[in-house]
């Protein structure tokens, strides 16, 4: 697992955050990297959306073997 999707993943919600920042912005590019000075440089899905997508997998495989819902606490 990459590094950088092991320390999102370690960090409650933070995925999720990214996950929900970076969309696409319609035009096929990440909306918030996209917005940056290297405009349009950034194809979505994004460096970013991809480690957080990782982390997310991570995250879900641990709250199989914990039952833990993830998904409501971030929400909660
Ligand atoms: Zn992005």
């Amino acid at each position: 697992m990459n590094a950088l999707a092991l320390l999102i993943s370690a960090e409650p919600g933070l995925a999720d955050r990214l996950l929900a920042a970076h969309v696409d912005d319609g035009t096929g590019r990440c909306a918030l990297c996209s917005s940056g000075a290297q405009s349009g440089r950034y194809v979505w899905p994004c460096t970013l959306r991809s480690l957080a997508l990782e982390a997310l997998t991570h995250d879900e495989r641990r709250s199989l073997s914990t039952g833990t819902d993830w998904k409501r606490m971030a929400s909660a």
